[in-house]
């Protein structure tokens, strides 16, 4: 009965504020090749043509940079040699081995008989019980033990208006639109000749942008704040990453900024709004400090 009753919803903690992209951001779309003045690689839009980052692409990212600290992230490794068949190459895999990326060792790599190379691929954690697994749920559902705590909506691009902040439309905003958007040729370079080849076009939305965000937590335990600490952790991680395409080049660098952290204990929810708190941040270091503050669990 015990155990029934430790995971009762507690409450709802949230993190709301606005993520700015510094750098040109490119989160991909559907391909819109056939349309005239269309791009290779445009951004992702919903169904009404709006911008947005999707909520999997924040959460992914961010599960990611904590997987790659913790060294938790499933790393599978397929060995393989090369036949020739029809002068072609062709690939067979001669064995298969999976381990934890905190225990891959140049030793794992080393090839035996007659193999020639390996593929490398890294899953996110399936365990179930680690701090990861209880945020964002395991990969695998099936090893679920606990109910996942994480919500991370979708983050529209926003115009400031009335204090407030606004999703900017296709329509009714068309020029805010427009000026937010903005393709960038990129080419590879022919190292002896020196002429651009293969050139393709990359729609992004361009520096400066914002995005309204909102992540919420569903409290169970008493020490759940440590969990919420990590995810801060991760986002903190992600600021000096990239989101989206292309980072290594230079794209996808953002900002969390007006930071705000609301708790909503069940109580709030049965009435009595009194309840609710909510506090301003002034940037990630500070959203940790008004946790503690507001915290009644
Ligand atoms: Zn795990």
């Amino acid at each position: 009965m015990e155990i029934k009753s430790s995971y009762t919803l507690k409450g709802k903690i949230i993190i709301e504020g606005v993520i700015e992209a510094q750098t040109g951001l490119h989160i991909g779309g559907l391909s819109d090749t056939l349309k005239i003045g269309g791009t290779d690689l445009p951004v992702i839009k919903d169904s009404y043509g709006r911008i947005f980052i999707p909520g999997s692409s924040l959460k992914g990212k961010i599960r990611s940079l904590l997987e790659k600290k913790e060294g938790k992230a499933k790393v599978k490794i397929k060995f393989y040699k090369i036949v020739k068949k029809d002068n072609k190459e062709k690939k067979e895999y001669t064995r298969e081995i999976e381990c934890k990326l905190n225990e891959l060792t140049d030793d794992k790599l080393k090839l035996e008989g007659d193999e020639q190379g390996y593929e490398i691929s890294a899953m996110p954690c399936d365990c179930g019980i680690c701090y990861i697994c209880k945020i964002f749920g395991p990969h695998n559902s099936k090893n679920i033990k606990e109910p996942v705590r994480i919500i991370v909506r979708d983050s529209y691009l926003v115009k400031k208006i009335d204090g407030g902040y606004k999703i900017i439309d296709k329509k009714e905003d068309k020029d805010e639109y427009y000026e937010h958007l903005e393709i960038k040729p990129e080419n590879v370079i022919d190292r002896v000749k020196g002429t651009a080849q293969h050139p393709r076009f990359i729609e992004r939305v361009v520096a400066g942008s914002k995005f309204k965000f909102e992540i919420v937590f569903n409290v169970y335990k008493e020490n759940d704040k440590d969990l919420i600490e990590k995810f801060i952790e991760g986002m903190k991680l992600l600021e000096d990453d990239y989101l989206g395409g292309s980072g290594s080049r230079g794209y996808g660098k953002i900002k969390f900024e007006e930071l705000k952290i609301i708790n909503k204990p069940i109580d709030y929810y049965k009435g009595n709004t009194n309840a609710l708190s909510k506090k301003e941040a002034n940037d990630l270091d500070d959203l940790t400090v008004k946790l503690d503050e507001i915290w009644n669990y």
